[in-house]
């Protein structure tokens, strides 16, 4: 057990080093409820843990969106630099002496039922993850690894929401009839009215993101 605490804590330690600003540890058992090819052991079959990580989007602009017709090439921004940090994350598991998979992003995890079963925070009524310091600006991706590390405790509810509603009310699409997130409605929306930032990149609403008070005016560490 020690050893596993020691890996774990080491593997904290390098992520903080390197600038990933969440990581979390979930036991893969928990994905049961999901499809097989959403459960980590479709990813890696020997898997011990399923980690998290994710980024700060502290500007917009880090979830932005780039497309070239001509060249074909697509780019999420904050994912390329989460899928960066994944092959890091790879790196040093791998001189460790484990094993670990970079989940594909689709078909993939569910990221933030993924990061709440590892303990780092509840899905809110925004439909997303919702973090401490951070709110719901993050984004998050995942690795399976053989490695056995200290999992997290699952959250299943959302002590922040209760009686706010405040993403719900902030949502041009009304994308959340009867308080449940409807992806049709929000992806009409946000195929009509992006923001352009160049002739190929775009920034979508995000205003559930950004209206959710949760980690607003806390001093960052
Ligand atoms: S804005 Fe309020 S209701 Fe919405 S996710 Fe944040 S805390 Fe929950
Ligand atoms: S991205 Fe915009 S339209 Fe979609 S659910 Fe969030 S606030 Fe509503």
């Amino acid at each position: 057990m020690d050893q596993h605490k020691e890996l774990t804590d080491k593997l904290i330690e390098y992520s903080n080093k390197i600038g990933i600003d969440i990581i979390g540890f979930a036991d893969p058992n928990l994905f049961d409820r999901f499809l097989e090819e959403n459960q980590p052991f479709a990813f890696l079959p020997k898997t011990k843990t399923v980690i998290i990580i994710g980024i700060h989007l502290y500007d917009i602009t880090l979830d932005a969106w780039s497309k070239n017709e001509e060249n074909g090439k697509n780019f999420q921004f904050a994912d390329s630099i989460l899928v960066n940090f994944c092959h890091s994350i790879n790196k040093f598991l791998d001189k460790q002496g484990y094993e670990s998979k970079i989940i594909s992003y689709n078909p993939g995890l569910y990221l933030k039922d993924c990061a709440a079963l590892a303990g780092v925070g509840p899905i809110g009524k925004n439909n997303l993850l919702i973090t401490k310091k951070y709110g719901s600006q993050v984004r998050l991706r995942a690795l399976a690894t053989s490695a056995p590390l200290i999992c997290g405790k699952p959250i299943y509810e959302s002590e922040y929401c209760k009686e706010c509603n405040i993403c719900i009310h902030s949502c041009p699409a009304k994308a959340f009839p009867e308080g449940k997130y409807n992806k049709e409605l929000c992806l009409e929306y946000n195929y009509a009215n992006w923001k352009a930032l160049s002739d190929y990149t775009v920034i979508w609403c995000n205003k559930c993101i950004g209206s959710c008070p949760v980690g607003k005016n806390q001093e960052k560490k």
